[in-house]
């Protein structure tokens, strides 16, 4: 169903008065209930930003009743100070019509067995896709730890036919020749990746590698994931915008701009959320297109190209890890990679067992960034990568990650 903006503003009125926004988080950016009584309105609504969220106590964020709770997680941490967010059941129940939607148009049916390929740990990643299992009642094994010996083990001893994890694990599993056998020969069949861009070289290097279909999933800690999901098209990701309320602003201005022109999403919810969101900042960069796709559904696509704090800008024109990646791709170079940026030149570290470089792909790289790039490779697995972290950093962050290399 997609609903008008006139709608929308209804939807939040109606969430307005049953007192969802009553909780310290959003004091002092709601007035009274006529902020929702027109967009105009509804855009003086200040921005709610991931630093609010951290500075605040988690139960200034939500109304639910401890009854109603049906989970408790958390991001973030490495440093010590774990956000944590309230899952409300109303949330689990969403999360369920999210799930139906897209798993059924990835043609998942009582015939699969799933794998999770994620640590298990207090962030909501792992148990969102464990319960994608649950919700199409299909059986699932969980491997906590995913190396690629762990990966290996487990689908050539079960038949496991659809894999969740990250872009980067099912890659790392199929870089040497005789996992890639493996793959190729084990019932795997879905591979359903959230928790990293998946680049369209990726895509290509999986789906051959691994004999699957490979879709993409966006989520996110503050919502669940998967919010989007590609359809068998793999033209973009639909969101339920019945749920989902989604403006792509303009980092500079700060005001939406037009249908299918880049900015930043920043998402409003529209169920009664454990923690509802209202014009969340994601501080990602993104499009949406809002035409009917050939698989029949009117739901808009987001294409989320990376994020604002992790790209490299010349003169408007954005350098993002993806594009990076996909020369990366061309050139067989499949690992983790970190961009450091110098005054004079860009440092690129990338994971990989190669010892040459073809000059080509530096000639590439360094049109790209208009400035001399240095490639320097180091061992698989040592630049430990993980899959937060931003690519584009200085010198100084990189020194700071502490890599022994
Ligand atoms: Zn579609």
């Amino acid at each position: 169903m997609l609903l008008d903006l006139k709608e929308i503003l209804e939807r939040l009125e109606k969430l307005y008065e049953i007192g969802i926004y009553n909780i310290p988080f959003y004091q002092n950016k709601i007035g009274d209930k006529s902020t929702f009584s027109s967009y105009e309105k509804f855009l003086t609504l200040p921005f709610s930003y991931k630093q609010e969220i951290r500075d605040s106590s988690v139960f200034d964020r939500t109304s639910t009743k401890i009854s109603d709770i049906y989970g408790i997680f958390s991001s973030g941490g490495t440093t010590g100070n774990k956000t944590y967010y309230v899952f409300n059941k109303n949330d689990k129940h969403v999360h369920e019509t999210f799930i139906k939607t897209f798993f059924t148009e990835m043609g998942v049916n009582d015939s699969d067995l799933g794998g999770v390929f994620a640590p298990v740990d207090t962030g909501i990643m792992a148990h969102t896709m464990m319960w994608q299992f649950t919700t199409m009642v299909i059986g699932y094994i969980n491997c906590p730890i995913p190396t690629p010996e762990n990966i290996m083990a487990y689908i050539s001893s079960l038949p496991i036919t659809i894999i969740a994890t990250r872009p980067s694990v099912v890659t790392a599993a199929v870089t040497d020749t005789r996992m890639a056998t493996i793959a190729q020969t084990s019932n795997v069949r879905i591979l359903a990746l959230g928790g990293g861009i998946l680049t369209e070289k990726r895509r290509k290097f999986l789906e051959e590698k691994w004999g699957a279909e490979c879709y993409n999933l966006l989520g996110m800690s503050e919502v669940f994931g998967p919010l989007a999901c590609e359809c068998k098209e793999k033209n973009g990701l639909h969101y339920l915008s019945e749920y989902l309320f989604v403006e792509i602003i303009d980092p500079a201005t700060k005001i939406p701009v037009p249908d299918g022109c880049i900015g930043v999403p920043v998402y409003t919810t529209l169920w009664d959320k454990g923690f509802p969101l209202l014009r969340y900042w994601s501080n990602d960069l993104a499009y949406i297109d809002f035409s009917p796709c050939k698989c029949g559904s009117n739901n808009p696509r987001i294409y989320v190209l990376g994020r604002l704090d992790d790209c490299y800008i010349i003169s408007n024109r954005y350098v993002l890890p993806k594009d990076i990646e996909e020369v990366l791709f061309t050139y067989e170079f499949y690992g983790e990679f970190f961009i450091i940026t110098n005054d004079n030149k860009i440092e690129l570290y990338v994971e990989s067992d190669k010892k040459e470089i073809d000059l080509n792909l530096i000639d590439k790289l360094t049109n790209m960034f208009e400035k001399k790039v240095e490639i320097i490779v180091v061992p698989p697995s040592s630049l430990h990568y993980d899959g937060h972290a931003k690519r584009i950093i200085t010198k100084d962050e990189f020194e700071s990650l502490g890599l022994n290399l």
